[in-house]
């Protein structure tokens, strides 16, 4: 079984991803990482992230088994991430990783922002995961500030809104909805109700 879980940043699709991995015994792989640690080779080296080839050099070197997740998670890494993830050529790079990480019996949880779309058209079920950008740039602060960021929310939300734009105006595997997904607004709703709701969209299917 694949589970495709899609939306925007912090909505709350990683944890949600991890839970619905470990109630069915599937393995978990985080997409963001992958383009996270792209942008992260490029600043490590003093370059741009906007500067496309090295980008694309970079995504046919990562190492997924070496990633560091608190390095990865960090505020500008994920704005670079961004950056690089808008290129055809960084996700045509990391295509096939992904697929072949979903093919692996018995399946996988998949979260990211195309795989419903694009990495895993076929999963079985597909859950896009959303919540207002007030609760998500809550969520995201207090996510940094446990990992010892300091972190304004106000500039949370800013960066969290041009995130959005920048992830759903792209050419490339833009940030959208699948025709057959299932919409998940988590605005309201804690951990536990959230993976309740997303175990009865599985169960149903
Ligand atoms: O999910 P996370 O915030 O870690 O992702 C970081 C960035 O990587 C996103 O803003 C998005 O631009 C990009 N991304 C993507 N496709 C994915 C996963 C992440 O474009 N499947």
């Amino acid at each position: 079984m694949i589970i495709a879980i899609d939306g925007p940043a912090a909505s709350g699709k990683g944890t949600l991803a991890k839970k619905l991995a470990a109630h069915y015994r599937l393995r978990h792989l985080d997409t963001g990482l992958l383009y996270r640690a792209v942008a992260k080779s490029l600043l490590d080296a003093g370059h741009a992230p906007a500067d496309e080839a090295r980008a694309v050099a970079a995504a046919g070197a990562i190492d997924p088994a070496g990633f560091d997740e608190n390095a990865l998670k960090r505020y500008e890494v994920g704005e670079a991430a961004s950056v690089v993830s808008a290129m055809p050529g960084v996700r045509a790079a990391l295509f096939n990783f992904q697929q072949e990480f979903a093919a692996v019996p018995p399946g996988a949880v998949l979260d990211g922002r195309d795989i419903g779309t694009v990495i895993c058209p076929n999963a079985e079920v597909k859950i896009f995961v959303t919540a207002s950008p007030e609760i998500r740039a809550g969520r995201r602060a207090s996510e940094l500030r446990g990992r010892g960021e300091s972190v304004d929310e106000a500039d949370v939300l800013t960066d969290i809104l041009r995130r959005d734009e920048r992830d759903r105006s792209r050419s490339a595997a833009p940030l959208k909805q699948a025709p057959d997904a299932h919409l998940l607004d988590t605005t309201s709703l804690n951990i536990e109700a959230a993976f309740q709701a997303a175990v009865r969209l599985v169960e149903s299917r």
